[in-house]
């Protein structure tokens, strides 16, 4: 199957995902009230606390880079290496520009959110929203991916701190490692 360029732009944008809706219905139950794609100094998050200031992302582990399960696709290396660079500055600038008009940003994987796990996650989120939110650690993203032979069975990560554009780490592994349940890149959302 082949998916027309502008299929593929479309599906970045997915909203109203499985894991999107997991996490917003374990928020509920705990309370918490938010609204959806409201517009804020930086785009319109999936989900929003305007009274917190607090945005909530939800981030598919195929289109942001999830340092678990982002596989590159085989075929149309160039594009996808494209998009992956492009999609991934694009949520460090973003989260930079909502933190610096003042708004908590939490950017949740969508692989955290399959099954069981998404109750955990929702309390954790909770917690963010509620209380301060300092980063310490990085929150590393996949930026780029090598491969390191001809089979293209081991490959070279280049991830990028979510935080700090400038801070890199590289990291050789197996190329699929783990690839999420929920994911078949490319041709689901
Ligand atoms: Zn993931």
């Amino acid at each position: 199957m082949s998916l027309s360029r502008s299929d593929q732009m479309a599906r970045i944008r997915s909203r109203d995902t499985k894991p999107e809706r997991a996490l917003r219905r374990e928020l509920w139950r705990r309370g918490v009230r938010y609204r959806l794609r409201h517009p804020v100094p930086a785009g319109r998050p999936d989900i929003i606390l305007p009274g917190r200031r607090v945005a909530v992302f939800v981030d598919g582990c195929f289109w942001h880079g999830c340092p678990v399960h982002y596989v590159p696709p085989r075929s149309r290396c160039e594009y996808w290496d494209e998009k992956l660079k492009g999609n991934v500055t694009r949520d460090i600038l973003q989260t930079r520009l909502l933190r610096a008009a003042q708004w908590g940003v939490i950017r949740v994987w969508e692989c955290a959110l399959l099954g069981e796990s998404a109750a955990r996650v929702a309390d954790q989120v909770k917690r963010k929203i509620e209380g301060e939110q300092s980063e310490t650690a990085p929150e590393w993203r996949v930026i780029q991916v090598f491969s390191l032979d001809q089979r293209g069975e081991r490959e070279q990560r280049v991830m990028v701190d979510l935080y700090n554009l400038h801070t890199r780490c590289v990291v050789e592994r197996a190329r699929s490692f783990g690839r999420a349940r929920s994911e078949q890149p490319p041709s689901t959302p």
